[in-house]
C-alpha cells in the first residue's frame, strides 16, 4: 500500500517521519526528505544517489529561452 503524500518517507531508506526525524532537502526545485542515518550518504557518497535524486527532479529540465 503506497504511502500517502502527506506521510513523507526517507528518499534512500524508506523510513518515515513517524519512525524518525526527517530533513526536507530540494533539489531542482523538487522536495525530497533524508533521516539522520541516510544523511552521511547524501554527504559523502552523492555520486550514489545520482538515481534517486534524479529520480527527484523533472523528468525534463526547464528550457532556456
Ligand atoms: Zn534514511
Amino acid at each position: 500500500m503506497p504511502a500517502p503524500a502527506d506521510n513523507h518517507v526517507c528518499l534512500i531508506c524508506a523510513q518515515s517521519e513517524a519512525e524518525l526525524p526527517l530533513a526536507a532537502w530540494r533539489f531542482q526545485g523538487r522536495e525530497f526528505w533524508i533521516c539522520p542515518d541516510c544523511l552521511p550518504r547524501l554527504i559523502h557518497h552523492r555520486a550514489e544517489l545520482a538515481e534517486r535524486l534524479a529520480a527527484v527532479a523533472p523528468a525534463e529540465p526547464p528550457s532556456v529561452s
